[in-house]
């Protein structure tokens, strides 16, 4: 500004020198009237065009440049003096491009105007990417130039590859994004989006968000999202949306706002995760909480709920009953023939009780083979018996028929107990008094069994203290020969237990209980140690050398390491196997029997012997008598007991002996109590007796006295 009357003064004086400053423009024009303002104007525009934001060159007819603008120099590096004078293609054409460029040039001379985007060279041979706009110059109707226009896009272009890139992304991102106005319209949706909608983008492409809202939630839910939207630029959570199909889905959504430079919101980008394979997975995830996965039905923790919701909603007038259903027999299927075909069945068997089910029934699968019915039937009885019908029923698995019963227990509301735990555990507690009985497999709850139970866990209570505070003791009884009952050929060692509080408490009542808790794997070890002292005393003090009997029960043989364990304890006291007789009974055929099995050979190896204890009192199978590669047999007292009374039983007891002689096996009768009962025997050929006819089981010392001393010295 400071400079421009000076300019103005040189104008004045000498236009013309003046002009020829102006690089280069010659001026036609002959009207001097209007000199100064053309001048001014010249000037004018010649500043602007040497300082145009865009690199422009003016090109006279024969398409050489005139001029280029200060821009131009900028981008292509081209001073004036090198640009001047040169036709265009020397300067920004690269081989590739240069015929182009030489017919958009002839289309500008043709008179028409080209917009187009390309790529021309820079001086130092550097490709830009630029806008090109080409004007031609038109004076009476002729074309007297041209002027192109360029401007530079490289950083616009990279920033659209990225761009691109970002596209790219977003496109395949796993979750949907969809990018929309100010107003909600959508201007871009990714795979996912059309995925999860149904949309493709050319059909939702500028329509608005809302036509995705499935109408569950209501406007507020809407309002509070734009308010926080649009007040801290963001939003996120749950969104029930509906697809093109009409199916409702619901997405976790975040919503946030894009800004210009200027901070002002130009779109909002929403990515979401649809929700509905969660909530398959949460649903799932719930039943199975609920349910049990073999059959579907209702698991004892959810059927404890159901049953206390019941409680809660009902007064004392209305009365249910719960029945307990133990299953009778799978074990033996799950043993013989495999877990899979013991599932079957299970499957089967709840089919059949499903059926059977009523308005206001539930049953629950409690564990392995306990069900439970809760039941509005005044008649409970004949209901039990209906399910007891239908189980007893013959299943067909895998082409094999198979047989299984119940047990059944009975508990009432209110009168047996208004507390939902309480009462399926009575209904369980009866049923128990079912599984002792051979017959009546229908029990109802009484107040006695309860008694009879806390009895039971008191004595169990006590029994985890018998052996440290040396309450247990071992009896022996004798085992004679049946043709000369005199001579003792062995010994049976059993237990005692004397309680300080419960006095002697019958093997019978307590061993049933230590089988149950487990305990019974201590106490076997204690007795078999204490069996091995005592034998290691009586072989020092020279008594005559007599295998002794060990009771082992299913439990102990069920361990893995019952065999190991055994030898460990006779070799600690230096007992030879030999010296010890094992008695199984026939209840090992219903447990795990390759362990047992297992064991017991390993046993054998060892040098043990192996007895069946109360053979004919379970279920004999003399398939088994082979699988346990047993020495003796001992016939069950309840034979030899109706000996006398009974001819059948005689015959029964002669097929035995024969049976178990044929096998090479010794037979020993037990609980002998007469004269007579010996004399059977002996005739029928039994090998061994045992019973108080002989000798009860007594203490070691008093054992001693029986056993004939022959001193070595
Ligand atoms: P068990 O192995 O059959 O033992 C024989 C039972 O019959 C013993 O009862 C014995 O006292 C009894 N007995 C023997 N002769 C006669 C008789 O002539 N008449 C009558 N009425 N009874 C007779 P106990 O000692 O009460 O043992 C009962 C059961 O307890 C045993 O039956 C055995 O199964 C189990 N048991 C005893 N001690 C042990 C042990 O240390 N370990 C294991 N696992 N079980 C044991
Ligand atoms: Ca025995
Ligand atoms: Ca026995």
């Amino acid at each position: 500004m400071e400079n421009k009357p000076e300019n103005h003064k040189t104008k004045k004086e000498s236009p013309y020198t003046m002009m020829t400053e102006i690089d280069g423009i010659e001026l036609i024009k002959e009207d001097f009237a209007c000199k100064d303002y053309l001048y001014d104007m010249l000037l004018m525009f010649n500043t602007l065009f040497l300082n145009s934001p865009y690199a422009v060159i003016i090109l006279d007819k024969e398409q050489r440049i005139v001029n280029i603008s200060k821009k131009f120099t900028e981008i292509f590096q081209y001073k004036p003096h090198e640009a001047k004078g040169k036709y265009i293609n020397q300067l920004v054409a690269s081989p590739e491009n240069r015929a182009q460029i030489d017919s958009n040039i002839q289309l500008i001379y043709n008179g028409e105007i080209i917009k187009q985007e390309g790529k021309r060279r820079r001086k130092d041979g550097k490709s830009i990417y630029v806008e090109i706009m080409g004007y031609p110059v038109i004076n009476h109707k002729s074309i007297i130039g041209a002027y192109v226009i360029y401007n530079d896009i490289s950083e616009k272009k990279a920033y659209e590859g990225q761009l691109e890139l970002f596209k790219k992304i977003l496109q395949n991102n796993s979750e949907g994004v969809v990018i929309t106005d100010t107003r909600g319209n959508i201007e871009w949706i990714n795979t996912a989006f059309e995925k999860t909608t149904g949309y493709p983008l050319s059909e939702i492409k500028g329509r608005n968000m809302n036509i995705l809202k499935s109408g569950i939630q209501d406007k507020s839910f809407y309002t509070s999202l734009w308010n926080e939207l649009t007040g801290e630029g963001k939003w996120s959570g749950e969104v029930w949306n509906k697809t093109k199909k009409g199916e409702i889905y619901s997405e976790w959504l975040t919503i946030s706002s894009i800004e210009d430079n200027f901070g002002n919101t130009t779109h909002y980008v929403g990515i979401f995760k649809d929700l509905t394979e969660k909530k398959k997975i949460d649903r799932r995830m719930a039943e199975l909480q609920q349910k049990d996965i073999l059959t579907g039905l209702y698991n004892r923790d959810y059927f404890f709920k159901l049953v206390d919701s019941q409680i809660k909603n009902s007064t004392d007038s209305e009365q249910f009953s719960i029945i307990f259903i133990d299953i009778e027999g799978l074990k033996d299927v799950n043993n013989s023939l495999g877990h899979h075909v013991g599932d079957k069945l299970l499957v089967e068997l709840s089919k059949r009780l499903r059926l059977l089910m009523k308005d206001g029934y539930i049953l629950s699968r409690c564990s392995g083979d306990e069900f439970a019915v809760l039941c509005r039937e005044k008649d409970v009885k004949s209901v039990a018996k209906e399910f007891l019908e239908n189980i007893k029923r013959p299943f067909i698995i895998e082409n094999t028929l198979l047989n299984v019963s119940a047990n059944i227990g009975i508990s009432r509301y209110p009168d047996d107990s208004k507390d939902a735990g309480s009462l399926i555990r009575y209904a369980e507690t009866a049923m128990y008094k079912s599984k002792g009985r051979l017959q009546e497999k229908i029990s109802f709850y009484s107040r006695e069994m309860t008694r009879e139970i806390e009895e039971k866990f008191y004595i169990a209570n006590l029994l985890t203290r018998a052996v440290t505070n040396g309450e247990f003791s071992v009896h022996y009884q004798p085992i004679f020969d049946i043709n000369d009952p005199e001579n003792t050929v062995g010994i049976e060692a059993l237990l005692r237990w004397k309680n300080p509080v419960l006095g002697n408490v019958a093997p019978n009542k307590f061993i049933p209980l230590a089988e149950k808790t487990g305990y019974i794997i201590y106490i076997g070890e204690w007795v078999l140690r204490q069996v091995c002292k005592q034998i290691k005393s009586w072989d020092q003090a020279g008594y005559r050398i007599l295998p002794v009997a060990i009771n082992v029960s299913v439990k102990q043989l069920e361990q893995l390491d019952f065999s190991k364990r055994v030898m460990e304890i006779v070799k600690e006291y230096g007992v030879k196997p030999t010296r010890i007789e094992l008695e199984i009974t026939e209840s090992v055929s219903s447990g795990d029997i390759r362990t047992i099995v297992k064991n017991i050979r390993h046993l054998k190896e060892a040098g043990f012997k192996i007895s069946m204890d109360d053979f004919g009192a379970g279920f004999s199978s003399l398939g088994q008598i082979d699988q346990f590669e047993l020495d003796k047999l001992k016939i069950d007292k309840i034979f030899i007991d109706g000996l006398l009374k009974f001819s059948k039983r005689q015959n029964l007891v002669k097929s035995i002996i024969a049976m178990a002689k044929s096998l090479s096996l010794t037979v020993v009768a037990e609980g002998i109590e007469t004269e007579e009962q010996l004399m059977y025997l002996k005739e029928f050929g039994c090998n061994l007796g045992q019973g108080y006819f002989f000798s009860r089981p007594m203490p070691a010392e008093k054992i001693e006295i029986l056993l004939d001393k022959c001193k070595n010295d």
